[in-house]
């Protein structure tokens, strides 16, 4: 039953080719070897050898057993025998005596000492899963936004809480249970061959290998149903997702049956899938008692031949049959071990392929730090397009002064937020170069250049943590009369002071327990005690009613004395005063100039103003543009 409590892959991800074990295996060796885990490496090796200790305590165990009883029905009279000597019998019960206490000391050691083994060892398992997690994540977080976005939320949390739990799996299995068990059955084959005969040894050997070959059979077999149940757990988990996240779409349409019907449809799919793979699992378990019974019948009736023939006595048989359920119960375990060793190698070569994709946007080696002072900006000559589409930005060039307020406006879909993600090294620019203060944004740091920078988005995404905590996430360590001064300049305070909680109010998940305006502010707030050399505003005021606009306007204004900004916006009213307008459209600069020199033009800007105007006159509210306008 173990394999039905994993959560299944994407289809995507089951795509993966199948893992090279062997590179695997090495590579999961050096990861332990590493300079992080080099105190544990004296646990590593002692752990090792208490395993193979134990496993020879558990094949020696029997033999002393077998001696003991068969020392004491030498010396018991038999039928037609003459009585034994008293000084025999005596010497006899001793001996059996010795025999039976080595034989619990071997058991109870046997078994003991890989107790002993994992309570020291789980610390050394722990630690690499935390070292290996934690580059993981590390490694993940420094990807370009491309890589998140072609990636389905929680793919990637999936991939390293898998990986690290497979490589810890992998470890335990490999190293301590299925290798040594291999040590084992070729060390109670022997002592079975040398002992009691050949014959004997070969019916064991012959029984593993038969259970072996049928339980990787049918597993490969079983692999594929299982592929297909976890393709349709992946679909279930997928509409579950889809309708809880979108809830307010599903009220609003009042599409809560419809869902539902979804929800059953992509149910039966999954159950009919778990059926069959129950079923599987049935059948594979069947075979495998069929084989083990069959070995231990084989074993019973070798071992009586032998008894008729007088090579084995009474004991040998109690020591045979007891090394063959030794051999048979880790035999149990190899048919749960193959098919969790196979899905956890393929987890553990998905977390190596995640440590090795290298970022699309990365720091050249040795990269300086950027030191902004002024915040001059320009864009010569910027091309991009994002992956298969059309071009979004086409040989864009402007310059912006030190301390200069732009606005960027243009119709959706024109290329500002393109622009605003290249400024951020998001991406990087396809044609042309990006600087700051005539430094080109590729030969610094990419932490220097988005600490020069400070962006308040379109939706600002909180964390489901407290205000305070949101407000200072680019500065953590900010002292509460900072975040008090950020609060009241982007017109926050007020409505902090009101909450009963004030700063340690939790925002709830996305920040959805706040409006999007006390989002946004929460967002301006964040930027404004960021204190950057450049601010970009993307919408900043978008979510806010007039009223509060107005008054947001001001902060920002407030917040963009002394340091560049640009200010992206489809109200263009927020940024009428701007030194300098840049429009945008279809990905090029379709002009250029101050709010009087645009208006005077009678251009597209001219066009955007007038219309917003008329829609503002008429009371509507003022909206971006729905179509592009050509110029
Ligand atoms: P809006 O005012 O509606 O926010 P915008 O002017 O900011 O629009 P961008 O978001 O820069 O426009 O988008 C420019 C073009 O690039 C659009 O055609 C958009 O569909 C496309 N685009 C944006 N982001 C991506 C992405 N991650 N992958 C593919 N195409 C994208």
């Amino acid at each position: 039953m173990r394999d039905f409590s994993r959560k299944p892959d994407s289809p995507a991800e089951n795509r993966h080719p199948p893992a090279i074990f062997s590179v695997t295996l090495v590579r999961m060796v050096k990861t332990l070897w590493r300079p992080e885990l080099k105190r544990w490496r004296v646990r590593m090796v002692a752990a090792f050898v208490l395993t193979l200790m134990a496993k020879a305590l558990a094949v020696a165990a029997p033999v002393f057993l077998g001696e003991g009883i068969n020392l004491l029905s030498d010396a018991m009279p038999g039928d037609n025998s003459p009585p034994a000597q008293g000084g025999a019998l005596r010497f006899a019960a001793l001996g059996f005596v010795g025999c039976i206490l080595i034989y619990g000391a071997a058991r109870f050691f046997s078994n003991a000492l890989p107790q002993v083994r994992d309570s020291f060892f789980v610390r050394v398992t722990q630690n690499m899963n935390r070292v290996v997690a934690q580059e993981a994540f590390l490694h993940a977080q420094k990807q370009s936004l491309h890589f998140h976005l072609s990636r389905r939320a929680g793919a990637l949390n999936r991939i390293i809480e898998r990986g690290s739990g497979a490589m810890e799996f992998l470890l335990r299995f490999l190293v301590f249970n299925i290798g040594p068990t291999f040590v084992e059955l070729a060390m109670a084959a022997t002592v079975i061959g040398i002992l009691y005969g050949p014959a004997l040894s070969v019916v064991a050997v012959a029984t593993v290998l038969a259970y072996t070959l049928f339980t990787v059979l049918i597993t490969e077999w079983r692999n594929r149903l299982r592929r297909a149940m976890n393709e349709a757990d992946t679909e279930l988990k997928a509409v579950t997702m889809d309708t809880f996240t979108n809830f307010e779409t599903v009220k609003a349409f009042a599409a809560e049956e419809r869902e539902a019907v979804r929800f059953d449809g992509a149910m039966r799919r999954y159950m009919g899938h778990f059926i069959r793979s129950m079923k599987s699992m049935n059948l594979m378990n069947i075979g495998q008692e069929f084989i083990m019974t069959a070995g231990l019948v084989g074993v019973a009736l070798t071992a009586s031949l032998a008894v008729q023939q007088s090579s084995m006595r009474v004991g040998d048989i109690m020591a045979v049959i007891l090394m063959m359920t030794n051999i048979y119960r880790p035999l149990n375990i190899l048919g749960f071990a193959w098919r969790e060793i196979k899905q956890s190698s393929v987890d553990v070569e998905k977390l190596y392929d995640l440590l090795d994709e290298a970022p699309s946007v990365a720091d050249v080696p040795g990269a300086p730090p950027l030191l902004a002072k002024q915040g001059a900006i320009a864009f010569e000559g910027v091309s991009f397009a994002y992956e298969g589409r059309a071009p979004s930005l086409s040989e864009v060039s402007f310059s912006i002064e030190p301390g200069q307020f732009v606005g960027v406006v243009g119709p959706s879909g024109a290329g500002k937020s393109t622009l605003v993600k290249l400024l951020f090294r998001f991406y990087d620019a396809e044609k042309g170069r990006i600087t700051i203060d005539d430094i080109d944004i590729r030969t610094v740091t990419q932490d220097s250049l988005r600490t020069a920078l400070s962006l308040v988005p379109q939706d600002v995404s909180l964390f489901n943590d407290s205000l305070r905590v949101n407000v200072a996430y680019g500065c953590p360590g900010a002292s509460e009369d900072a975040i008090r001064a950020a609060l009241e300049k982007a017109q926050l305070a007020a409505f902090v002071d009101r909450l009963p909680l004030g700063l340690d109010t939790v925002v709830g998940e996305r920040g959805l327990k706040l409006s999007g305006g006390e989002r946004q502010r929460v967002g301006l707030a964040r930027a404004i005690l960021n204190d950057p050399c450049i601010l970009v505003l993307d919408e900043a005021t978008s979510s806010l009613d007039s009223g509060t606009e107005e008054e947001v306007q001001h902060a920002l204004m407030a917040a963009a004395r002394g340091r560049t900004t640009i200010s992206i916006a489809h109200r263009l009213s927020t940024i009428a005063g701007a030194d300098h307008i840049i429009v945008l459209d279809a990905g090029k600069i379709a002009e250029t100039g101050t709010h009087a020199d645009l208006i005077t033009r009678g251009g597209l800007y001219a066009r955007l103003w007038q219309k917003q105007r008329v829609e503002s006159e008429k009371g509507m509210p003022v909206m971006p543009s729905p179509q592009p306008v050509s110029v």
